[in-house]
């Protein structure tokens, strides 16, 4: 298996308060890594982290052999390579669906409007949205918006998906529509590195799970490992709140 990003003592502080602290993790390609943890434990911004929302403090992310806190690194191309899905979707509100799933085609890849329109049909319909191709997204359900966010995402043909809980901002029965769609973008092989709250969903979509506590990852393992017979008492404690 091939390491598509490799995180290396990573810290990162706001003020006095240590979020990430002395962060190790290899993902390879292929791999499904949901990272599960309490409110405030730091996932977000380790997610964010590795396409550079936010910047480290110390310590290497390398993606595809090059450091990302490395000047050198291209941003432009990095976020093209590591698409993001957000838990409040950020779609462009003035924009209709179909272009929200062009714009970076056309004015960051500079594609031509007819491929960049092929492209989004495709994941359009891949999402289940292709109906709604010129709907005004502020008309659409929170279900619907997240699955044109996610869409858009896969229009740049990333190499790894970070999810941040994309469903924790939905009423409870849509939540099943977008998880679908998640699990149809692992069944096409991308890399998706998952945060959420969703514990059946994790357990059954996963290839590795960790679990964090406090700014360190307390503890990994396959779904198993973690769901049925997990190590460290905290993860226990932690899983408890979801039976
Ligand atoms: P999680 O996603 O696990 O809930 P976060 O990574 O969002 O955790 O946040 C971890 C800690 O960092 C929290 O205490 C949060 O308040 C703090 N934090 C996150 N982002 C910022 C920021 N931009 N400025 C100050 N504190 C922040
Ligand atoms: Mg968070």
């Amino acid at each position: 298996m091939q390491t598509l990003i490799d995180i290396r003592h990573l810290t990162k502080s706001f003020g006095n308060l240590q979020v990430l602290k002395d962060i190790n993790l290899s993902i390879q390609e292929n791999e499904v890594v949901s990272i599960i943890g309490a409110s405030g434990s730091g996932k977000s911004t380790l997610l964010r982290c590795m396409n550079l929302l936010e910047e480290p403090d110390s310590g290497e992310i390398i993606f595809e052999g090059s450091d990302l806190c490395d000047l050198r690194t291209n941003v432009i191309q990095l976020r093209q390579d590591i698409g993001m899905v957000f838990q409040s979707f950020y779609l462009f509100a003035n924009h209709n669906v179909i272009e929200n799933c062009t714009i970076a085609l056309r004015k960051v890849k500079n594609m031509p409007v007819d491929k960049a329109n092929e492209i989004a049909s495709y994941y359009l319909e891949k999402v289940g949205m292709k109906d709604f191709m010129y709907s005004d997204v502020r008309k659409l359900s929170g279900g619907q918006k997240q699955r044109v966010a996610i869409a858009r995402a896969l229009c740049m043909k990333p190499k790894v998906m970070l999810f941040d809980e994309p469903t924790s901002a939905l009423d409870p029965e849509i939540v099943s529509e977008v998880l679908n769609v998640i699990r149809q973008v692992k069944e096409d092989g991308m890399t998706m590195v998952i945060v959420s709250h969703e514990m059946k969903f994790v357990q059954e979509v996963s290839t590795r799970v960790l679990f964090m506590d406090k700014g360190v990852i307390l503890e990994q393992g396959t779904p198993d490992e973690i769901f049925v017979h997990p190590k460290e008492e905290r993860t226990r404690e932690f899983l408890r709140r979801y039976r």
